[in-house]
């Protein structure tokens, strides 16, 4: 499962060239900027943000990891088009037709109709064809249907009347998945898992006749194939395998796949990989559990991946998974960084504001993990999740665990790239905006990864409570939120993580504090419609946490509430003081853990963390209307230059940052396309 949405200090986060048979170099790109001022940003268009994220630790691997990465990626990418052929029978014949209108149209490239093409063009690759990803409603064209022919005529491309109509007439395919089941859950849904005839009903029966009574490890039942309806009616599956569907795709996934397992970490992940191949050469369901298991234990090597069809979220009936490939390495300095925290966490402990008879005797820091992005592919691609926490079988989950990760390198260039305008707009002074562009992302790092390794793992339940989700019953997951949180606020803050080198000054937790109070009494409301109070647990902590301290120091000014030409602030006066405060508050929210106070949750939640001031919600709302930030961002992914000697051995290979969208766009449809529409 994934979060797509970025939520700081959230809990478990809650983002080959055609030849078939060599290891053709990736055709060579060009710029590579310095780190410090790598740019995160870059075109707009419509509601459409592009984004790009960097590698900084790229020279940390070694070749052979350099090759290993190298070899995923053109994996993952070898699959691009199955994604498109997922999400609609149509998207490859109208990606194909219309990419190669743009590149063979004569006629003026500046003209409005033109750019209007072009971004619709653009919009189909940032979505993987022409539904848009999180609302799976068609998006229609700016220009009309005269326009499309006369590009059309002028660079000689035919498109069928019925490709027209698709992309001209609203109500054809409006919807890629409707989950309304009045209008039909599959009939009315234009992805591409089920023969449009085939009702619900007749899917369940499918299936209920195929499962194992009591099996208490099914395999994820229709997880890789498309259902259909052969001439007398019967369901039957078509896989998604090697001489299968997709076939084609999946024997250019597996070529890569092979490479990567011959200079594999360790036998454990050449295993996992191993099994991976086997998975996508025979589509069997039972391979699929044995590549997770053997991937949950594979926690060796520094390299990683998410590989296959793994979400199914496209489904409305959740049986099908899309395609998805996720490159990840370890975040060296975090993850050294995050060491030091569970080496420590019993220092951690005893020096927390808790009352003694609340605190653990022996504590183990939580193991959380910190990559960096690679390459993205299919379902992560433009538009990646921030975390993933894998795999999605139920019971694999509770038998043998998960793997969570936060991909770091994409937080940062979510953070650094929203950073402008949104700062300067909430930032009382040019000083406090600056303390936030220089530290907050450092801030948020360590306060996040204390939150989990430390805050989750910290506390202790008095002898003859039961658990939080029976004392605290619907105010215990945001009472526990809150207590991860305040156990962060209160650190960054102490000067002990400065002696450890784990921060640099004072300034990364002003930095923090700012951030924080900023979101939690005012940024967050963004996300609320009017007339709507607070309801999600880490929004509701967020603001609880805030609220309180804000109140509770109101007598001593140490959160001061200044409107200036109109505008609110909230501006922090007294630091040392504020730390205080969070100290006090984790006190009383270890407090009521431990007790199982349910009142006491009650009230400090309802009190703070879930009424909106609607005339504070309704100036938050305007001042960021008037920001007119992008509504979507998708990335450019790094690309790599491959240098080969004489015998045709990789020398080197370089990791490169392209900065043009549909140059990247373009480059992979020829590289990596290997399905017909
Ligand atoms: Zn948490």
């Amino acid at each position: 499962m994934k979060n797509k949405f970025l939520v700081l200090g959230a809990c478990l986060i809650l983002s080959s060239m055609a030849c078939s048979k060599s290891d053709s170099p990736a055709t060579a790109v060009h710029e590579t900027d310095a780190s410090d001022d790598f740019q995160y940003a870059g075109e707009r268009f419509g509601d459409y943000q592009v984004l790009r994220y960097q590698f900084k630790e790229w020279d940390k691997l070694t070749l052979k990891q350099k090759q290993l990465v190298y070899y995923l990626v053109q994996s993952g990418l070898a699959g691009r088009d199955i994604m498109y052929a997922q999400n609609y029978k149509h998207n490859l014949e109208i990606r194909k037709g219309l990419e190669s209108i743009y590149k063979n149209y004569k006629g003026d490239r500046k003209a409005p109709e033109w750019i209007k093409f072009h971004n619709y063009l653009k919009e189909i690759w940032m979505n993987s064809g022409i539904h848009e990803s999180k609302s799976t409603d068609k998006f229609m064209p700016e220009f009309t249907r005269a326009n499309l022919e006369a590009f059309m005529k002028d660079s000689q491309v035919a498109l069928s009347a019925e490709i027209l109509d698709i992309i001209f007439n609203a109500d054809k395919d409006a919807k890629k998945v409707n989950l309304d089941s009045a209008l039909g859950l599959i009939k009315a849904s234009a992805v591409n898992f089920y023969d449009p005839s085939i009702t619900e009903k007749e899917v369940e029966d499918f299936y209920a006749k195929i499962q194992k009574k009591d099996d208490p490890t099914p395999i994820s039942y229709g997880l890789n194939s498309r259902l259909l309806k052969d001439a007398s009616g019967n369901l039957y599956e078509e896989t998604y395998k090697v001489g299968g569907l997709y076939s084609k795709s999946l024997e250019q996934v597996v070529y890569w796949l092979k490479k990567a397992q011959a200079i594999a970490e360790n036998e454990s992940q050449a295993k996992t990989i191993g099994l991976l191949i086997e998975y996508f050469q025979t589509g069997d369901l039972k391979t699929w559990d044995e590549f997770n298991l053997a991937w949950i234990n594979s926690t060796e090597g520094d390299i990683d991946f998410i590989h296959g069809f793994v979400e199914v979220y496209n489904d409305p009936l959740g049986y099908r998974g899309s395609y998805e490939t996720i490159v990840q390495v370890k975040d060296f300095g975090l993850s050294d960084k995050m060491k030091v925290l569970a080496d420590n966490a019993k220092w951690f402990e005893d020096n927390s504001p808790t009352m003694k008879e609340h605190k653990r005797e022996k504590i183990q820091g939580v193991s959380y993990k910190v990559v960096n992005v690679a390459g993205l592919s299919g379902d992560a691609s433009p538009t990646p999740p921030i975390g993933v926490n894998l795999p999605n079988s139920e019971w694999m989950r509770a038998k043998h665990g998960s793997k969570a990760v936060s991909l770091g390198n994409l937080i940062t260039a979510y953070d650094k790239s929203a950073s402008g305008s949104s700062l300067k707009e909430f930032a009382y002074t040019d000083q406090e905006a600056e303390l936030i562009k220089k530290y907050g992302s450092v801030a948020g790092d360590m306060t996040t990864a204390m939150h989990e390794v430390i805050g989750h793992a910290s506390g202790q339940i008095n002898p003859g409570v039961p658990s939080t989700n029976e004392t605290l019953k619907n105010y215990a997951s945001t009472l526990e939120e809150g207590r991860a949180d305040l156990v962060g606020l209160y650190y960054i803050a102490d000067p002990q993580l400065i002696k450890w080198g784990l921060i640099e000054n004072e300034d990364v937790a002003k930095a923090e504090y700012i951030s924080y109070i900023q979101n939690g009494l005012m940024k967050q409301l963004r996300r609320i419609k009017p007339g709507k109070n607070v309801e999600e647990a880490h929004m509701r902590n967020r603001q609880m946490v805030s609220a309180w301290v804000y109140e509770k120091g109101k007598a001593e000014n140490v959160i001061e509430k200044k409107v200036k030409d109109g505008k609110t602030y909230f501006v922090i006066n007294d630091f040392a003081k504020l730390r205080t405060l969070f100290g006090q508050l984790l006190r009383e929210v270890q407090r009521i853990t431990s007790e199982g106070d349910y009142n006491a949750a009650r009230d400090l939640i309802e009190n703070y963390g879930v009424k909106v001031d609607p005339t504070l919600h309704a100036e938050v709302l305007a001042r960021y209307k008037a920001l007119d930030l992008a509504v979507h961002k998708g990335f450019i992914n790094p690309d790599f230059n491959v240098k080969t000697n004489k015998q045709g051995d990789i020398e080197a290979i370089d990791i490169v940052y392209p900065k043009d969208f549909t140059e990247q766009m373009l480059s992979y449809s020829e590289r990596y396309s290997f399905e017909n529409p």
